[in-house]
């Protein structure tokens, strides 16, 4: 077992990992706000342009179409002001501004530093797990890919392959780092793994349509859970399974007693299995022997 910061490093260098940790997930976790904003709209352009090509119409030719990563600069999403480079500081901004844009004054919306809070989360606790080691490194890989992809799932039901697949093949080659750590499993585990968890999701969703009739995953849950499972092998599957659907179970319920559920709305399962996933890569054997430990099995 790796050893975690409580119980291997001596504190003075251990404070300083956690602060290193913490800063670089505030910092990367602004890219991913705009990730999470852009990229649904760089696909949707994209669509478009293919659409143009097959029709053999005119490509659209509007600002929308340029939209990318890099540009245009951020904005505020009401009232188009631009935002200075000290109104872009992860979560001190938000509360410098008290929740409001500098311009309009109207509500900035609270995910924005609630994203970089998660993506500091990610870092410090990876650190505070396996300490400054190979093994951190990997589960900040993991979950800064996953909590985009979780996002953008859950605000427009669409898993990007270039986060899906990003992270199947950060699997792969970190699988090539196990002996060092990075990843738990070895490659033969993580192929074998993909397979098994694009395949096991594909049956499944295709008997949940032969039964009912109505479509409960997309191709999108498919891929994440390949890329899962090229993390935690063939014997991360049912944990993974098993934790996402116990966690949007209980999202139904809680919706559904609060009255905000109704037949129009589903809850996207992308996010549960992102979420199981790196809980999975992170507290996977503990988990399993609490479980072994309280049923008496083996
Ligand atoms: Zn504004």
């Amino acid at each position: 077992m790796t050893p975690s910061l409580a119980q291997g490093l001596n504190a003075q260098s251990g404070w300083f990992w956690l602060l290193v940790a913490g800063l670089l997930g505030l910092a990367i976790g602004s890219f991913i706000n705009v990730v999470i904003v852009r990229l649904p709209r760089m696909m949707n352009a994209e669509w478009h342009r293919a659409a143009a090509d097959i029709t053999g119409t005119a490509p659209p030719e509007d600002a929308e179409t340029r939209v990318s990563l890099a540009w245009p600069p951020s904005a505020c999403p009401l009232c188009d002001a631009r935002l200075k480079p000290w109104h872009n500081v992860p979560v001190l901004s938000f509360v410098a501004l008290r929740g409001r844009c500098h311009a309009c004054r109207q509500r900035i919306n609270v995910l924005y530093p609630l994203v970089e809070l998660m993506a500091a989360a990610v870092c410090l606790l990876a650190v505070w797990h396996f300490g400054p080691t190979p093994a951190a490194l990997g589960a900040v890989i993991l979950g800064l890919l996953l909590l985009p992809a979780a996002m953008i799932d859950a605000r427009t039901y669409l898993l990007p392959d270039s986060l899906t697949l990003a992270a199947l093949w950060a699997g792969l080659l970190a699988s090539l780092g196990h002996a060092y750590g990075v990843s738990s499993v070895t490659p033969a585990a993580a192929i074998a793994g993909a397979a098994l968890g694009y395949t096991a999701l594909w049956i499944l969703e295709r008997g949940f349509y032969l039964v009912t009739g109505r479509r409960g995953m997309g191709q999108g849950d498919f891929k994440l859970t390949a890329a899962l499972c090229a993390w935690l092998g063939p014997s991360g599957l049912p944990l993974i399974l098993f934790l996402a659907a116990c966690l949007g179970l209980a999202a139904s319920a809680v919706l559904a007693l609060s009255g905000r559920m109704d037949s129009a709305r589903r809850i996207a399962f992308g996010p549960w299995l992102a979420f199981a996933g790196w809980i999975g890569f992170m507290y996977g054997p503990e988990l399993i022997g609490a479980y072994t430990a309280a049923t008496g099995l083996q």
